[in-house]
């Protein structure tokens, strides 16, 4: 069995916020998101756990690792929450070292690890908590950090300025509109029916994708809008770092962008981390009993597309293709059969991976370890295997994947066990076969 401290990864953001820690401080901040935070679930959790170890297939970890028990979802809970709890913070500054290379890099709070604990212990929710007492101590990976100042600072984490943010709309308008001549990116229509949202990253290296939602509204006669000013961003680091306080602020601006702009509805890109921002955490951390408006993430908006016949493709996708099932809309928000609907109406083959749906293992991205940067990326390709074994054994070169985050992951995957797989967004794929004017 290996221990974490073999495995200690050198990272800037840890090292210099562990320097400036003392052992009372950590004693300070942990009493104090106990008790101010967590209520009694950690408390139940950590004296109902019977280390049974039944969790641990559940894990990805610990299956890439040849079952080495220190990648257990249990081993992970003991070796920081439930150390914390039982020593009420007294630990060095050196063990919150850990703690946070546990929390952050070896757990995608995925989730999957809850549906094998016969009593339903959610491990994510405890190395949440985790990364939210590692945040308030300020040791946090340095890439991850960047991004969610980056966020917090100017309401988009690309640091994408207000008039880029436009001019990239304009320009992608401008380019469609070569083909398909009626187009419009209609900015701050107040009243329309979508409001549509996007992360980050789309308009900085990602455009196709704003091109592609805006070609497929327009073919579906959608009444939508995109806002002009911040709140369109509605990706979400601050979660993932531990940063509630800005989360709840993104979140916020998020809703009121929709709500100042008095639309029917926000859908939401393809991306399963930003849906688990707004649908189950940002959205809790506000106190909000309802949605102030509906929100359905892509899946859902093509789905009633295709019900509603607004969907017209000229032909199937030919090559066979399998699906990534994204864990924040599969086991956050259930959506698996609505993505088999939709990948069926679009494709001719489906090869589905065992396991799948609400069993699918994690891309390893998740949970922000992707945006901890390269220290970790090795720690994600080997902490996957299992993912590799998953998608080689399906025989296929496509894989549907309805989320960001994934598809960095699973791209990464397959360079580094030479799996010579693709990955599409659905948008790719309607776009590829939706109808077309001719100009
Ligand atoms: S990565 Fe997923 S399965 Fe593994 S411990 Fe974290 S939440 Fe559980
Ligand atoms: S399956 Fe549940 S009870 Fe068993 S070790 Fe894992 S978390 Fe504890
Ligand atoms: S990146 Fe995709 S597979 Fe990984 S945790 Fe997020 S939704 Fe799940």
């Amino acid at each position: 069995m290996s221990h974490i401290a073999d495995r200690i990864i050198s990272d800037v953001g840890l090292e210099v916020g562990v320097a400036s820690l003392t052992t009372e401080k950590i004693q300070e901040v942990v009493t104090r998101t106990l008790k101010g935070e967590t209520g009694a679930k950690l408390k139940a959790y950590r004296e109902t756990c019977m280390r049974c170890g039944l969790c641990s297939q559940g894990c990805h970890f610990y299956m890439s690792h040849d079952q080495d028990p220190s990648y257990s979802p249990v081993s992970k809970a003991t070796e920081t929450m439930y150390e914390l709890i039982d020593k009420k913070g007294k630990v060095s500054p050196e063990r919150i070292y850990e703690m946070a290379q546990i929390a952050f890099t070896e757990c995608n709070l995925c989730k999957r690890c809850a549906h094998y604990c016969p009593i339903g212990i959610d491990i994510a929710y405890v190395m949440i908590t985790v990364r939210r007492i590692c945040y308030l101590l300020d040791v946090v990976p340095q890439y991850i950090r960047d991004t969610a100042h980056s966020h917090s600072s100017t309401m988009n984490q690309m640091w994408v300025k207000d008039d880029e943010w436009i001019d990239s709309l304009q320009w992608q308008e401008d380019e469609a509109r070569d083909e398909f001549p009626e187009l419009r990116i209609p900015l701050d229509k107040e009243g329309a029916d979508v409001f549509y949202s996007v992360i980050g990253p789309e308009p900085k290296f990602r455009t196709q994708l704003i091109y592609q939602a805006a070609a497929i509204m327009n073919a579906a006669g959608i009444d939508w809008t995109m806002p002009s000013h911040p709140g369109w961003d509605n990706s979400d680091m601050c979660m993932y770092v531990g940063d509630y306080e800005n989360m709840g602020r993104i979140k916020r601006a998020h809703y009121e962008a929709a709500q100042k702009l008095r639309v029917k509805r926000i859908v939401m890109g393809e991306c399963g981390h930003a849906f688990r921002s707004i649908y189950d955490m940002g959205n809790r951390w506000l106190g909000y009993k309802e949605m102030p408006i509906p929100v359905i993430h892509a899946i859902e908006f093509y789905w009633d597309l295709i019900q509603e016949g607004k969907l017209k493709i000229t032909h199937k996708y030919e090559k066979p293709v399998t699906i990534q099932d994204p864990c924040n809309v599969i086991r956050g928000r259930g959506l698996m059969d609505k993505l088999r609907d939709v990948v069926h109406y679009l494709c001719e083959e489906v090869v589905e991976m065992t396991p799948n749906r609400e069993h699918n293992y994690c891309c390893c991205a998740g949970g922000g370890v992707i945006n901890c940067g390269p220290p970790f990326k090795n720690t994600r390709m080997t902490g996957n295997r299992v993912k590799a074994e998953q998608l080689k054994d399906t025989g296929v070169k496509d894989i549907v994947i309805p989320c960001h985050n994934c598809h960095g992951g699973i791209e990464d995957i397959i360079g580094y066990y030479d799996l010579g797989m693709h990955g599409k967004f659905i948008g790719d794929i309607i776009y590829e076969l939706m109808e077309k004017p001719e100009v």
